[in-house]
């Protein structure tokens, strides 16, 4: 795409163009805290986690048992061994005297001079002597110092998003404070006089406003703070208003609706007045409009109204902007391949997002269904589905067709 003759007016990007065109005017927000380990769930780590030991830090029993020299065994037949001590996980022993077995826990350190654990389903114990039978191997049931992490090793880039194992293999170095980015402010409003809030009496002509619902919990998800200025009315002025408040506190702006060029939407109208935008049409089914821009330098995504456009456009464009701000390293959704169970005959120009299940057929194979509506009023077919079947564009699908998949756990992280 050639930036400098480009009209956003009149060209409608490739679903990959708009993506490639978001990111490339997207950067991490670069400011950083300190937070607990305990509280880091989700927080993108702004420092590298360096060990300063090693995990373990000892050669250690991987089994309750008996540990001894593998010398000492007669590994044919049954060995007596007196026992000479007894090491439980968080002690360390004597070092072991030749001709004997000391008992041993799981997590307990070998002691010096052993080589050998025998778990305790192959000993008796009788008095102070343990009676070992069974194959045995040198070095059985050994956990070996560093064998998970070595002293000055990086356990975890900068950029990693945390999960709960992230977590915990960061506790295991010790370290119970970590440097991570701050969190991204999104000012967020819904916009429309059909609006209603959940909890108000229906009325004629109105629709409860699920947008609202559906981008604070998308937003909570990807982990970020949440500034919601509530529902604005289809008005320029009141639109500006709201623009210039959402870009004087926030490191982002989303809205939903009003984003078309119907008479009644003034998104667009009032990013004119206040900044600019870049980009407001994609080549996609559903959520058309989409719109980028700038607002006293604070970007602005316009996410359409049809409320599973919002779903889809946000998995799509606003998730991997948010990922770039955060300072993720994985910015883009891993996609899977999935075998189709269905046919799609017709073909159209834009790349579709099917929603979809994955079934087992009579085979027990595993293939992907589509919600019987893919209407993109119809808000249903998300939440019966488990995630979105990309049908390229100008593209029939045949049952068996090989598909690509945007699994729901993936793109909701
Ligand atoms: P718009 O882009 O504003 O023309 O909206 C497109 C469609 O989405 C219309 O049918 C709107 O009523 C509907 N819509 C817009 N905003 C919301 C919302 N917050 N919740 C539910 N539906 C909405
Ligand atoms: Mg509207």
């Amino acid at each position: 795409m050639n930036d400098c003759c480009y009209n956003p007016q009149e060209k409608m990007l490739t679903t990959d163009e708009a993506i490639r065109f978001l990111l490339e005017r997207s950067a991490a927000i670069d400011k950083v805290e300190t937070v607990k380990t305990l509280d880091a769930l989700g927080r993108v780590l702004a420092l590298p986690v360096t060990s300063t030991l090693n995990v373990p830090p000892l050669d250690n029993s991987a089994m309750d048992g008996y540990v001894t020299r593998f010398a000492d065994l007669n590994n044919d037949g049954e060995t007596s061994l007196p026992i000479s001590q007894r090491i439980a996980a968080g002690y360390v022993g004597d070092k072991l005297q030749e001709g004997t077995a000391a008992r041993i826990f799981t997590g307990a350190p070998v002691p010096e001079g052993a080589d050998t654990i025998i778990m305790q389903e192959q000993c008796a114990q009788q008095d102070d002597t343990v009676v070992i039978s069974g194959k045995i191997n040198k070095g059985d049931h050994i956990r070996r110092a560093g064998e998970d992490i070595t002293q000055g090793s990086e356990v975890m880039s900068v950029g990693q998003k945390l999960r709960p194992q992230d977590m915990g293999l960061i506790a295991s170095v010790g370290i119970a404070d970590i440097k991570v980015f701050k969190k991204v402010r999104v000012a967020i409003f819904s916009t429309g006089d059909e609006l209603l809030m959940p909890g108000e009496a229906v009325q004629p002509g109105k629709i409860y406003n699920s947008n609202r619902y559906t981008l604070t919990g998308l937003l909570q998800k990807a982990g970020c703070e949440i500034i919601d200025l509530g529902c604005i009315a289809d008005d320029l002025d009141a639109t500006v208003v709201a623009m210039k408040h959402a870009a004087a506190q926030a490191d982002i702006i989303m809205t939903t609706g009003g984003v078309s060029v119907g008479e009644e939407d003034y998104i667009k109208l009032a990013i004119d007045k206040l900044g600019s935008v870049e980009m407001w049409r994609v080549a996609m089914k559903p959520g058309k409009p989409v719109a980028f821009g700038e607002v006293d330098k604070t970007p602005f995504i316009g996410l359409p109204g049809n409320p599973v456009s919002v779903f889809v456009t946000f998995c799509l464009f606003a998730r991997a902007v948010i990922r770039r701000m955060q300072g993720c390293h994985d910015v883009l959704p891993r996609k899977m391949q999935v075998v189709a169970g269905f046919d799609w005959p017709r073909k159209g120009p834009r790349r579709e997002f099917v929603r979809g299940q994955l079934q087992l057929d009579e085979h027990g194979q595993q293939q992907a269904q589509i919600y019987a509506s893919q209407s993109s009023g119809v808000l249903t077919s998300t939440t019966w589905a488990q995630g979105i079947i990309e049908i390229p564009e100008d593209t029939t699908v045949k049952q068996g067709d090989v598909l690509n998949w945007l699994d729901f756990s993936e793109l909701l992280s």
